[in-house]
């Protein structure tokens, strides 16, 4: 049977350990602040963002959500960056993607000030990452290497097949792979005869937004499957192409009319040595590591 990496319990371990430093640098005087931007009324964003403000207050780290119109210009919201920037109650800038078209998304996260760039999506942070020497890394991939570390997979030594080379997912994975000692392939939508290469995988990681994508026959048996991929089903057809028989999702299916599968089609992770489940896996780490970057950033500022 393969191992379910349950990166719940991580999530929670790591949410623990923000609290014991948040309550250390409550004594010397210091409370981690992060300011959420949310721009416009994207559903999924805003429970994002809900989900993310709501972690700060649990964990005693303060917060600010700003939520501009939709209608907001780059100029404005270039304003709002440089204030946020020059605020000394806050330690980390969140700017919730995606914006609307007319705002320069690229031009406002380079506008961050590194030093508050939780989110690790800032050149001056991906330079740093690449160079090896101590960054803000983005979220998700920095949760993936958690997820793996914490479950006492090894990594160094090991060949990690990334599928996928997202500024946000794919290419900061791949690095923090290759600090870990890794051999890494990255592999995305021009390579050729993918399967061949991710049966190479001892770790795959999956980071495509492509439902199921990876299949039995592209795992070697016994791999460690990291599936970051979410992606909403919300057909019958679908459902069954991926849930057959599984009821326990055919209840929420029911109740919900929808259901979240990762990029990894379910049949493949009973081939493997171990797997993170979707939902309950790389999800949970997420939010977990943007309280873990925001107390660092704190205390980097502060040179401590
Ligand atoms: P992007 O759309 O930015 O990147 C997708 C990557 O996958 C691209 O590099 C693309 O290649 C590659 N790709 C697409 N189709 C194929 C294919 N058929 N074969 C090989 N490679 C392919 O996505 P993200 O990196 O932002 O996100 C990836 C997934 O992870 C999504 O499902 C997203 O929802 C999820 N996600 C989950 C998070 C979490 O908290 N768990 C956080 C962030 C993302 P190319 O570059 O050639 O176009």
């Amino acid at each position: 049977m393969p191992r379910i990496l349950d990166g719940a319990a991580i999530a929670a371990a790591i949410k623990k350990e923000v609290v014991e430093e948040v309550q250390r640098l409550a004594g010397l005087g210091i409370r981690p602040g992060l300011a959420a931007v949310l721009v416009g009324h994207v559903p999924a964003s805003e429970i994002y963002v809900r989900s993310k403000v709501q972690t700060c207050a649990e964990l005693g780290l303060s917060s600010d959500l700003i939520a501009p119109p939709d209608t907001v210009t780059t100029q404005e919201m270039l304003n709002l960056v440089a204030v946020l920037n020059s605020r000394e109650d806050v330690d980390g800038i969140l700017i919730q993607l995606p914006l609307p078209k007319q705002v320069d998304a690229k031009a406002l996260l380079d506008a961050v000030d590194p030093a508050k760039d939780v989110d690790g999506f800032h050149p001056v942070n991906a330079g740093r990452l690449q160079a090896g020497r101590p960054a803000l890394a983005p979220c998700t991939p920095a949760g993936v290497i958690e997820i793996l570390k914490r479950s006492g997979i090894p990594i160094a030594g090991q060949h990690a097949v990334i599928l996928g080379r997202s500024d946000i997912v794919g290419k900061p994975a791949a690095m923090l792979l290759l600090h870990e000692n890794a051999t890494i392939t990255i592999c995305h939508s021009k390579t050729r005869d993918l399967g061949a290469i991710t049966r190479q995988a001892d770790i795959l990681v999956a980071a495509i937004g492509r439902p199921g994508f990876v299949t039995p026959e592209m795992v070697r048996p016994g791999a460690t499957l990291i599936d970051v991929g979410i992606n909403r089903i919300t057909t019958r057809e679908e459902f069954e192409r991926f849930f057959a028989g599984d009821l326990k999702r055919e209840a929420v299916f029911a109740k919900r009319g929808s259901t979240i599968v990762g990029d990894v089609h379910p049949n493949a992770f009973e081939i493997a040595g171990a797997y993170t489940p979707v939902p309950g896996g790389v999800g949970p780490l997420t939010i977990a590591m943007l309280m873990a970057n925001t107390v660092r950033a704190a205390k980097m500022r502060r040179g401590l």
